[in-house]
């Protein structure tokens, strides 16, 4: 048995026909896990890096069978909906609490795939692509899979698809480097200069984000996309403006890509017993964006707003 059918990924979606994620019509891949934790993020079913059960409450009929069911017992009751201990789920290898609910109120999120069985399903959407398509690799994180992403994107790179790879850049740099051969373009985010805010509100410092970056515009031949989600409040400042355009111009990059924040995510963080952070945040106007990008190229950077990239 050849490495790369040992290795299995975890994902929690895989989509087709995206135009906003790299060239062309694209086949996105969602790996599951993430090792930041951002207040609007808007796939939460990503953060952990297992499957778990996603629970609907309003379909629940409260009949218990997926408490009997758990051989962990990882249900619990809180009134009128039920609370699971997702840290028992972890290592959970039946997800007996799934198949028990006849009610809809309880699916599984995430699954497991080999290198060959993800290629199979990536190769059904090949003829969309046009001439220009291909896989973004997306999520979640995925270069906390390292192992599984180098497989997969060589395997594709091998049969000559386009390969782009979305990243927070909160990984280790051998997680990435090793892949990188087999990478045509990176979007990289870039959400806040200022460590403290960045902790604040993604759970973790920029340090080795912005440390990846720096490598990674050293040594990577691609083409880097830098991205910043704008959040009102939290990045929007001129100060931080400023200071994301000397980094990118300290390491010879002129492109971002900023991505108002919305909340179509909302309703999933139900689903996965987390609370909803972003409600505070106004979603930006077109005029707060176009300030933002005409201080981004007053200081030369090419500042795209959505969907404006040009692939
Ligand atoms: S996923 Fe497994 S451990 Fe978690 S609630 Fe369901 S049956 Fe129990
Ligand atoms: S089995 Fe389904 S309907 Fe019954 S209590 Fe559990 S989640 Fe609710």
């Amino acid at each position: 048995m050849v490495q790369s059918e040992l290795i299995r990924g975890i994902f929690f979606d895989i989509q087709g026909f995206s135009v906003h994620d790299g060239p062309g019509c694209r086949t996105l891949i969602f790996f599951k896990g993430c090792s930041l934790s951002c207040a609007w993020c808007c796939n939460p079913e990503g953060l952990n890096a297992f499957p778990e059960p996603l629970y609907n409450a309003s379909k629940c009929v409260f009949d218990e069978l997926c408490m009997q069911a758990c051989p962990n017992q990882a249900i619990g009751k809180n009134g009128q909906e039920l609370v699971f201990n997702r840290n028992l789920c972890r290592d959970c290898t039946t997800y007996n609490c799934t198949k028990a609910c006849c009610s809809g109120a309880l699916r599984l999120g995430g699954y497991t795939l080999g290198v060959e069985e993800l290629f199979t399903i990536i190769q059904r959407d090949r003829q969309y692509w046009g001439d220009e398509g291909g896989i973004t690799l997306t999520g979640g994180e995925p270069f906390l899979q390292p192992d599984f992403a180098v497989q997969i994107l060589k395997r594709c790179y091998d049969s000559f698809i386009h390969t782009a790879v979305e990243t927070c850049g909160n990984v280790p740099w051998d997680n990435i480097e090793r892949s990188l051969n087999y990478i045509d373009w990176i979007f990289y985010d870039l959400k806040q200069i200022d460590n403290r805010k960045h902790i604040l509100m993604t759970s973790k410092g920029n340090n080795l984000i912005l440390d990846n970056a720096r490598r990674l515009a050293k040594v990577f031949k691609g083409r880097i996309i830098f991205r910043m989600p704008v959040i009102p409040g939290f990045n929007d400042d001129e100060a931080n403006i400023h200071q994301l355009s000397d980094f990118l111009n300290s390491i010879k990059k002129d492109e971002i890509n900023i991505l108002p924040v919305h909340h179509l995510g909302k309703e999933k963080y139900n689903l996965v017993g987390k609370g909803y952070y972003t409600d505070d945040y106004r979603i930006p106007a077109i005029e707060d964006l176009q300030k933002i990008q005409s201080i981004f190229q007053s200081l030369g950077i090419r500042c795209y707003i959505g969907s404006e990239t040009p692939f």
